[in-house]
């Protein structure tokens, strides 16, 4: 039995799925399979530094606001520490551990340089006006200046963050140290050093490891039945890119519901709709609407959860008709359900490398700003596909090797990969 608490407050209650004991499970069972011992299983089940700042903020109208802000680095044996920061009201300290430890598996699997950290502030950023979110990315990123940087830890855009927030970030910290540092965060805008290509890259990576799915089956994505939970920066990118290739995107949906056509969505038109409408895709013409929990248990060939963690559950699992389920959210299947699925012979496309596509381009990203050369949208796409088809294949080929699910196959390889690190680097003193 780890004692993996050492650095985070208790669970909320015990009914509740908590993320990090669920990563933990999940490292667990691959540290079983691959017979690790237990002194490096201690150390890869504790986040190296756990970082809780306070953030005053003064509102528009003059008062003033105290936010938590958090950072989480698990490790840093394979390179800096990398990933995103998220925005939403059910950030907690442990979902952020927990998103920070599937990080450094995410880097190790797809054979990037970096291990793994996760940030977070537990507002709605919907409501707070740009300023507001301004003086808070200010704020955080300030409070943090001594635990980031371009070799260090490099932040990304999460959920309810995007370029500009990274934008005001990359700022913050320049202005601070004195000079501009494009390398401190990745998911920039293009006029300080961002990639082409990063802003549809999550959704990109999520559409190859499909289409490779697929291909194992016989099958490509021309007329495949797909419904996707979530149209933020993920599922929107994954929706377009779906369609374009061909597949018919009967459903999506955002977190005030979704919508449903039998004959599929037009994407593109769809996107400009909630352009124009706020974000909203409710009334779009020639669909119905559909909760989010009917989106995920129509009858369809590939589902795609890309929202949040823990929406396929022992509740709804025996009701998920799809025979491909690839995790573009991280976590959105619980270890119970990913369990049911496996039984009955479903594809479940694990997240550290469904949605890896977003890190990836952040490192090359990062690799064109720190040697001041930077590469068309063909070039980008090109070196990403190259290492997710790699990971991908590598996945598959554990997976058979060892009579072993593809998340646990997914996971021996990142953890694998930093166990051995571990053990090269040794332990100082
Ligand atoms: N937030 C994204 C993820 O969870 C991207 C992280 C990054 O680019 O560093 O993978």
């Amino acid at each position: 039995m780890i004692s993996k608490s050492l650095l985070l407050p208790e669970p909320a209650s015990p009914a509740h799925i908590c993320p990090f004991d669920q990563a933990c499970s999940y490292l667990e069972a691959a540290a079983k399979e691959l017979n690790l011992n237990q002194g490096l299983l201690e150390i890869l089940s504790h986040p190296r530094k756990v970082v809780t700042v306070s953030i005053p903020v003064k509102l528009d109208d003059g008062e003033i606001q105290v936010l938590a802000g958090h950072r989480v680095q698990h490790s840093d044996v394979l390179g800096p520490y990398k990933g995103g920061i998220r925005y939403h009201p059910a950030v907690t300290l442990r979902e952020v551990s927990a998103l920070a430890m599937l990080m450094t598996w995410k880097c190790a699997l797809l054979g990037i340089p970096y291990g793994g950290a996760k940030g977070g502030i537990p507002i709605d950023p919907k409501r707070y006006s740009v300023g507001e979110l301004e003086r808070i990315s200010r704020r955080y990123i300030s409070e943090l200046i001594k635990d980031i940087g371009p070799s260090v830890d490099i932040p990304a855009p999460d959920m309810g963050t995007s370029a500009r927030e990274m934008a005001w970030m990359m700022d913050t910290y320049s202005v601070n140290v004195g000079h501009a540092v494009p390398g401190v965060v990745t998911g920039k805008p293009l006029s300080i050093g961002g990639s082409l290509g990063r802003e549809m890259a999550t959704g990109r990576g999520v559409m190859i490891i499909v289409r490779e799915a697929l291909a194992e089956q016989g099958k490509s994505l021309v007329g495949v039945r797909v419904a996707i939970q979530g149209f933020g920066n993920v599922g929107s990118a994954a929706a377009e890119l779906l369609y374009e290739a061909g597949a018919k995107i009967i459903a999506v949906s955002t977190g005030a519901g979704g919508v449903f056509s039998d004959i599929g969505l037009d994407i593109p038109q769809l996107k400009v709709y909630a352009a124009e409408n706020r974000k909203s895709i409710m009334g779009f013409p020639e669909s119905v609407p559909i909760s989010n929990a009917d989106l995920l248990t129509l009858p369809c060939d590939v589902l795609i959860p890309a929202a949040l963690e823990n929406q396929i559950t022992e509740e709804n699992v025996n009701q998920v008709q799809a025979q491909i389920v690839a995790e573009a959210a991280n976590g959105p299947v619980t270890l119970e359900a990913n369990l049911a699925l496996e039984a009955r012979g479903v594809t479940v496309l694990p997240d550290i490398l469904a949605n890896a596509g977003g890190v990836v381009v952040s490192y090359l990203e990062w690799v064109q700003g720190i040697s001041y050369v930077f590469w068309d949208e063909e070039r980008v796409n090109r070196e990403m596909e190259h290492l997710m088809v790699h990971a991908y294949h590598r996945v598959i080929h554990q997976s058979k090797v060892r009579q072993i699910s593809l998340r646990l196959a997914a996971y021996t390889l990142g953890v694998g990969r930093v166990a051995q690190a571990l053990t090269d680097r040794g332990l100082y003193p």
